[in-house]
């Protein structure tokens, strides 16, 4: 499931644009969600916000429960960054080009 920090969100539409289940749009500027339990967590909206406005929530079996996972996706580095209830964060960095090794 998805979680959108509207106070972060700066209405670029990259999400909205991206999503295959076409459940994300804008509404006053702010990108929202129309019905999470439909989301099948792609993580493509994770990927492609330029501000880390959404983050994908892990289960307690993948990072703990509540803890949240963003997004960096540069030319040649997929970052991921976990952020857990205690404030630790975790960091990993996938190379594109070797991406299909995991
Ligand atoms: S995780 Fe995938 S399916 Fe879910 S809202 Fe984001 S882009 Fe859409
Ligand atoms: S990609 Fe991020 S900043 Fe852009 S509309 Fe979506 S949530 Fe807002």
């Amino acid at each position: 499931m998805i979680t959108i920090d509207k106070k972060i969100c700066v209405g670029c539409k990259k999400c909205v644009d991206i999503c295959p289940g076409n459940l994300l749009t804008l509404k006053n500027s702010r990108a929202t969600c129309r019905d999470v339990r439909d989301c099948w967590g792609c993580c493509a909206c994770v990927k492609i916000c330029p501000v880390k406005a959404i983050a994908y929530q892990l289960s307690a079996d993948l990072g703990g429960a509540g803890a949240k996972l963003f997004a960096h996706d540069s030319k040649t580095k997929l970052i991921w960054e976990i952020l857990k209830r205690d404030g630790e964060k975790i960091i990993l960095e996938v190379e594109k080009r070797q991406a299909n090794k995991f």
